[in-house]
């Protein structure tokens, strides 16, 4: 039987969908719990070891593991256009992001210290100790990137790494285990599960061998792994869901922003938790912008994910795309559609609708598809509120050309990561993370790394 959602249960096995052609690209065994109690084995067993490597040598290894990275990194956009359905161009862009998150946790072993605190009768001294065993669990969206954001601050930190990739696009995960070890790094310090979330995710959740969980996905499962990781208080990190709001206002450079919002909203065909789904418009320039969009929409090239000119692929699987069609209801209104190949794949059309109601669905609820919904606001204070009236925090933007305001507007704004006049959001050197729902936790930058670390305090009697 073939289910709807790409993935078919042949005996104890993955089969991985190309969503742009919904054929076949391979069939894997799926891992069961007892893959996964063998895999926390191997990592349990190897940072006894890690951990106690020179941090200039964990520095060389993960350099070394990035320079292979961007030595297959044509092979690897390949697998990933091909299985997640990714315009080409931002599957090496998001490659290239991979190796460069290594070369900058590199940077990380050597520069991990702590404090020197002197008190009455002697000293106190910090450290910052590894973990232990790191459990990531990983979507579907951007594979190997969110996996990359884990693996390479938990190895700089000492610790080792079990990764249970999406069982949609487990591909380049493995491939990433195959290049670290020809890299040089130890056996059993990265091991790849590929299995179901409900078998192998909460296997890992529940071991009480994992120290860390750092999930990436959908809010109702991170909050299911929160209150099962609560049950051996284990650490964890969430980045979830969000409904980030894009807010035009009429002082902006309004030909900038329109030309803007489109990739920040069916970038990675929508599927994106950091995409702008909410562009919140002032009054008085709604008719001007909506125009700008329209065209912008109309232009949008959706199509082939191996071509190079193309923005935008399909939808992951079949079922995705009744989800998110489903947002498209009597409670909203089209004001602009692009344009989309017929099937086979998973296609929808980039879609811009404004709500009939206020309880539309495509206000509140995140579509993580090609679908953006333009709402009116009159002023600054309604549009923070418009802005915060969401259960997610995720990131966001803002568009004006009066300095104070956009500073005003972002400490004002419920979300972790900003933008004034970009949509940009996620940096190597910089946090990324949500308030809210949207998550717990920080990844990125040089914060991220207190989230793969325990800090210690000795106190010295002098
Ligand atoms: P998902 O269903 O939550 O799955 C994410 C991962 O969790 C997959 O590896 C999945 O495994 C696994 N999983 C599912 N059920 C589990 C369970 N009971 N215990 C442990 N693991 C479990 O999310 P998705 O559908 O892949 O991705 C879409 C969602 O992720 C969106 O809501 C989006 O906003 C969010 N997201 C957030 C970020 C961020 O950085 N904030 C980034 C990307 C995506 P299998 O699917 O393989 O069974
Ligand atoms: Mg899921």
């Amino acid at each position: 039987m073939r289910l709807e959602t790409g993935v078919a249960p042949v005996g104890d096995s993955i089969e991985v969908i190309d969503p742009a052609t919904e054929q076949v690209i391979t069939r894997l065994p799926s891992a069961g719990p007892e893959d996964a109690d063998r895999a926390v084995a191997r990592a349990k067993a190897s940072f006894k070891t890690w951990r106690d490597v020179a941090a200039g040598d964990r520095a060389t290894l993960l350099r070394r593991v990035g320079a292979a990275v961007e030595a297959h990194a044509t092979d690897l956009a390949r697998l990933e256009s091909r299985n997640a359905g990714k315009p080409i161009g931002d599957a090496l862009g998001e490659i290239g992001m991979v190796a460069a998150t290594f070369a900058y946790y590199a940077g990380a072993p050597e520069r991990l210290t702590g404090k020197t605190i002197p008190v009455p009768g002697g000293v106190n001294m910090t450290f910052k100790e590894p973990m232990g065993v790191v459990a990531l669990i990983t979507p579907w969206n951007f594979p190997l990137a969110i996996a990359s954001w884990g693996v390479a601050p938990a190895l700089a930190a000492g610790n080792t790494v079990v990764l249970k990739p999406a069982q949609l696009t487990p591909l380049t995960a493995l491939e990433l285990e195959r290049t670290a070890l020809e890299a040089g790094l130890p056996e059993g310090v990265f091991n790849v599960v590929a299995g179901q979330g409900s078998v192998v995710g909460e296997r890992l959740v529940d071991h009480p061998d994992v120290a860390k969980i750092t999930f990436t996905g959908s809010t109702a499962v991170g909050k299911r792994i929160s209150a099962r990781a609560a049950r051996t208080v284990k650490r964890v990190t969430l980045e979830l869901g969000g409904k980030s709001a894009n807010i035009v206002f009429a002082d902006a450079d309004l030909e900038r922003a329109a030309a803007a919002a489109p990739s920040a909203v069916f970038g990675n065909a929508g599927q994106d938790c950091c995409a702008r789904s909410r562009i919140l418009v002032e009054r008085s320039v709604m008719d001007d912008f909506l125009d700008l969009l329209s065209t912008g929409v109309a232009s949008m090239r959706v199509g082939d994910p191996m071509d190079e000119t193309t923005e935008m692929g399909p939808l992951i699987t079949a079922e995705h795309r009744s989800k998110v069609a489903s947002f498209l209801d009597d409670d909203t209104t089209v004001v602009a559609r692009g344009t989309a190949p017929e099937g086979p794949g998973f296609w929808f059309a980039p879609t811009v609708v404004t709500p009939n109601s206020p309880g539309a669905r495509a206000v509140a609820e995140e579509i993580f598809g090609p679908i953006a919904c333009v709402l009116p606001f009159d002023g600054e204070d309604e549009a923070i509120s418009i802005a915060n009236d969401t259960i997610y925090g995720l990131s966001g933007s803002i568009w004006t050309e009066n300095g104070a305001r956009a500073l005003r507007v972002a400490r004002a704004l419920e979300a972790g990561t900003l933008s004034v006049n970009s949509n940009w959001s996620v940096r190597i050197a910089t946090p990324y993370g949500g308030f809210k729902q949207s998550g717990t936790g920080r990844a990125l930058g040089p914060d991220a790394l207190d989230y793969y670390t325990e800090l210690k305090n000795v106190y010295i009697a002098t």
